[in-house]
């Protein structure tokens, strides 16, 4: 059975800038199927194998595989009796679930989850995603190990292939009953559960902050930044000249501002480490912490990183950046210089 690759351009982060630096789906590839054609990602069909390694490395979740869907194989496991990923079964390879998705599965299933990884023996694309698989286990163990879960993504390699009795699987079989497990998560009605929904969320985060509130925030956990691929820890230095760009391109709104453009809000909960942010900052002044505090993320809390002087422009009455004493914005400033220079 077919499973196409799809590519939504419209959120992949090249689109939104295009000093995006972003080439992860073009690296994790084992084929070298993705591409890129004037500053875009394209796929070669023919090329692709379906393995979703792609899938689960973009942040934004701009590629999809039209037969399966990350979200739905974790509702599958979930309503299942069996806790077991398997390339033969329920996902196209070990590769197509990101940490995000498996911390999500293992806390909200309250249970260790088994990874079947001995078909990757024979696997003749193993050696390109097989650092992929087992730094996604990782993560997701150092993670889980963090918040003080006791459930791990246990690595069985010598599972031996269970037999399909009536020619579809059990967890194969809770996919396609996982809409009732959907619709009973949607009708979570409180505010918070409500709010995570609406946002402007790739699906994956939006299931791991739910999975979230089942952790003690309570949490005094520091970590190394660098051991976490999908949220991040940032700060603004001075060099930051309020051009207002890094939140206008955050395609998940962990950076905000006010109508005046007065501060730089970042909440860590929301960052999706996508990077954009740091791509499109001229001065380079935004920059991610070296470390991460836990408790942060589990309880959602946000931060100014920058404060900035907000007058209002004393020729147009727009809000600007106030420096060095001046009353009108930079743009009121050039036109008043062009109108000197017409009169000299
Ligand atoms: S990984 Fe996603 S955001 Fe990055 S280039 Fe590929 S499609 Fe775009
Ligand atoms: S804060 Fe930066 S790295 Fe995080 S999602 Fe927004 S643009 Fe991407």
């Amino acid at each position: 059975m077919s499973n196409k690759i799809e590519l939504q351009l419209h959120k992949c982060t090249r689109v939104l800038s295009k000093f995006s630096t972003c080439d992860k789906c073009i690296t994790s590839c084992p084929t070298d199927a993705i591409s890129l054609s004037e500053n875009f990602p394209k796929i070669d069909t023919p090329s692709c194998i379906e393995c979703g390694a792609c899938v689960s490395i973009c942040p934004t979740e701009a590629i999809d595989l039209d037969k399966f869907s990350p979200i739905e194989t974790i509702f599958g496991v979930l309503e299942s009796e069996s806790a077991t990923l398997d390339c033969k079964k329920n996902i196209p390879c070990l590769a197509s679930l990101s940490p995000q998705n498996l911390v999500s599965m293992v806390i909200l299933k309250d249970n260790n989850i088994s990874a079947n990884l001995s078909h990757c023996e024979s696997c003749e694309i193993f050696g390109k995603v097989g650092d992929q698989i087992a730094s996604q286990i990782e993560e997701a163990n150092f993670l889980l190990e963090a918040f003080g879960n006791s459930g791990r993504v246990v690595v069985e390699s010598g599972m031996a292939p269970e037999k399909e009795k009536s020619g579809i699987s059990h967890e194969r079989r809770a996919v396609l009953d996982s809409s009732i497990f959907r619709s009973r998560l949607e009708s979570v009605t409180t505010e918070t559960s409500k709010k995570i929904r609406e946002k402007n969320l790739p699906d994956s985060r939006k299931l791991f902050l739910m999975a979230l509130k089942r952790v003690d925030g309570e949490n005094s956990h520091i970590l190394d930044s660098g051991d976490i691929s999908f949220f991040s820890q940032k700060r603004v230095t001075d060099s930051c000249t309020n051009c207002q760009i890094c939140y206008r391109v955050c395609p998940s709104e962990a950076l905000t501002s006010d109508y005046k453009s007065s501060y730089i809000n970042f909440s860590p909960n929301l960052c999706l480490k996508c990077h954009l942010c740091h791509d499109v900052c001229e001065p380079d002044a935004i920059q991610l912490e070296d470390t991460f505090q836990l408790s942060k993320l589990l309880k959602g809390e946000s931060q100014k990183l920058i404060e900035f002087d907000i007058g209002k422009c004393d020729e147009c009455g727009t809000y600007f950046t106030k420096r060095d004493g001046k009353r009108v914005c930079y743009r009121c400033e050039i036109e008043e210089e062009e109108a000197m220079e017409l009169w000299r």
